[in-house]
């Protein structure tokens, strides 16, 4: 390729909305651009980085026998009435209406899709087991579509889905798919960590997440300091944290003027945030309303307290709600309020506030609080369920050592499904006695664009983007210093023809530009080797070779350099750098 033909429009300024390194880069070195709130149209460079990734995906999924098909985009609402999912989903699903008043939506996922493309075809265990996917385009309206790909409504998934006769079965396709995308990210040059996941929305009961480690990413893991234990932060159960024991006072109702937070009223009594049992109140599908009891200095995992009492949307709880079961903001415990009847209405306590002898919690009473308050006296028909959210340093589950609480970008995800669609839509084989059984489902995702973010996450500097080899739009740029020196344009026209010979992604800067601007596009789209064709090049026969990544410079004689631009790297893609 040659950048005189290449449209990539670099901006001098970043646009004031990128707030994220991989978004701010993605939009300077013209690899995307914003096309409308969460849409992005993807531009050669950026196109390139994605081929590049879907080649490295569909290798991996030829190598574990998952053959490839292509579902439609827009999807008939029935299928998902049929699954129960058509509301359950939210309002992140994009429904549409066709001229004859017809339901659709644009595919969140595929689950419904494929068990129904199948359920009349795929009809015997001879058949199974047979792992399908797809590289497509998903839609979500995300409620705050941001950082550019990384949280976009149109994005590119691989998504895979496995159909077993058995649990045994699909513990085996999972694997499959698990070392693949293993295998996927380690290619990619990602540095990733494999971490227990929750199974949320897609149902099912056993799940990992792959999450590219960095600061920028939107989810939590807690990893073990000792072992491998390492989980999404929703999926972690925190350990119960015990206090030392402490002979039971009477209740008292204090008075607490202008404590509205947990922190003003630690202060306000001079008592240890711990020594305090703060509450929070969700609202479940409009229907449930949960009261959750958690220890003054942890907070509550949202997801654990869904898990528990089950339902999809999860919000915060509404004044008027909290008073029609006798709670008052800001004052709230469960003293004083309604019974729950775990129906519409619960109180969670985590173990590690049940734990606090003599503590103090809300009196719901305006400007209130009850002090010398020990749970299991005080606290009646509550359930006690482990919904804290785990902090640095809690003992691991696993082993007890201490955990570190990192963040990472969700890249991917794997789920044993088990039945629940196939049961749902009616979808089933035959097996070896000749009887109907529902297909045993696991499903597989790969967030491709959210991919590209992660890696220019992970590897920039303050001159641009640091790509690995793998990934690269170029692995290889030629420049000239100068075009007006036919010495050097010949020599470089060589060079690039030497690597196009060898099967190098090569680009040849020929823009008639200053070495600066040239320089600086290199640094900032980050091909990973530049070879720079200068004035020694005809003089001395010699030309310079960068490596990005490392900074490594070298100079090498004009012949040599096709040779030694391969071995490099040759050793980059070894070290998947
Ligand atoms: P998240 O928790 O980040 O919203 P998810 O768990 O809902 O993601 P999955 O349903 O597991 O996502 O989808 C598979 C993969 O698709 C994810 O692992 C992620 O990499 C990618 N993905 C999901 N939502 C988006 C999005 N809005 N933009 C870009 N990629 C996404
Ligand atoms: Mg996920």
């Amino acid at each position: 390729m040659l950048a005189s033909k290449l449209y990539s429009p670099t901006l001098r300024e970043i646009p004031a909305d990128a707030e994220i390194v991989s978004h701010q880069y993605m939009l300077k070195a013209g690899l995307i651009r914003k096309s409308g709130g969460g849409l992005y149209s993807f531009l050669p460079l950026g196109r390139r980085v994605e081929l590049k990734i879907e080649a490295i995906i569909r290798e991996e999924m030829n190598n574990i026998g998952a053959q490839e098909i292509m579902m439609p985009i827009v999807q008939p609402a029935e299928i998902w009435h049929e699954s129960g999912r058509w509301n359950a989903y939210g309002p992140e699903m994009f429904k549409l209406e066709d001229r004859h008043g017809s339901q659709f939506c644009l595919g969140p996922t595929h689950e419904e899709l494929i068990t129904t493309l199948v359920r009349n075809e795929l009809r015997s265990y001879k058949q199974m087991p047979v792992t399908l996917w797809q590289m497509q385009n998903k839609y979500r309206d995300e409620i705050r579509p941001r950082f550019g790909l990384m949280r976009s409504r149109e994005f590119v998934m691989k998504d895979g889905y496995s159909f077993d006769v058995d649990e045994e079965g699909l513990h085996k396709s999972y694997q499959d798919e698990y070392d693949a995308y293993t295998r996927v990210f380690t290619r990619c040059g990602l540095e990733f960590k494999q971490v227990e996941a929750d199974s949320g929305q897609i149902g099912g009961n056993h799940s990992h997440e792959f999450m590219a480690l960095a600061q920028a990413g939107e989810a939590e893991i807690v990893s073990c300091s000792q072992c491998d234990y390492a989980a999404d932060i929703e999926k972690a159960t925190a350990p119960t944290l015990e206090m030392a024991a402490e002979t039971a006072k009477d209740v008292e109702l204090i008075e607490t003027p202008n404590c509205a937070t947990i922190e003003d009223l630690a202060q306000f009594l001079s008592i240890p945030l711990e020594k305090t049992i703060k509450a929070v109140a969700f609202t479940i599908d409009g229907e449930k309303t949960v009261l959750c009891m958690v220890r003054g200095d942890h907070s509550v995992n949202d997801v654990a307290v869904q898990n528990f009492v089950g339902g999809n949307a999860i919000e915060p709880a509404t004044e008027d709600e909290l008073k029609a079961h006798g709670l008052q903001p800001g004052y709230m415990s469960p003293i004083d309020a309604d019974k729950p009847d775990n129906e519409t209405f619960f109180i969670l306590v985590d173990p590690s506030a049940m734990a606090v002898p003599n503590g103090v919690t809300g009196a719901n009473k305006a400007g209130y609080h009850y002090q010398n308050v020990n749970p299991s006296r005080d606290f009646k028909d509550v359930s006690i369920v482990s919904i804290r959210t785990m902090v640095e340093g809690d003992a691991c589950p696993q082993c007890g050592a201490p955990i570190h609480v990192v963040r990472g970008i969700e890249v991917g995800q794997v789920f044993e499904l088990g039945t629940k669609y196939s049961e749902a839509l009616h979808a089933t084989f035959l097996d070896q006695n000749g009887k109907a059984k529902p297909y045993v489902m696991g499903c597989y995702g790969i967030g491709v664009t959210r991919t590209i973010a992660a890696a220019i996450e992970q590897f920039h500097d303050e001159h641009g983007i640091m790509w690995p080899v793998a990934i690269a739009p170029f692995e290889v740029a030629v420049v000239p210093v100068s075009t007006k020196d036919q010495d050097q344009v010949r020599i470089a026209e060589e060079l690039y023809k030497g690597l196009q010979d060898t099967k190098t992604d090569v680009l040849l800067d020929d823009r008639n530009e200053r070495a600066g601007v040239k320089f600086n596009d290199a640094d900032l789209i980050g091909y990973p080797v530049r070879v720079t064709v200068g004035k020694k090049s005809a003089s001395d026969g010699t030309v310079e070779i960068k490596v990005r990544r490392t900074g490594q410079e070298e100079v090498v004689p004009v012949d040599n350099a096709v040779a030694r631009v391969q071995e490099i790297l040759a050793d980059l893609r070894s070290k998947n750098m």
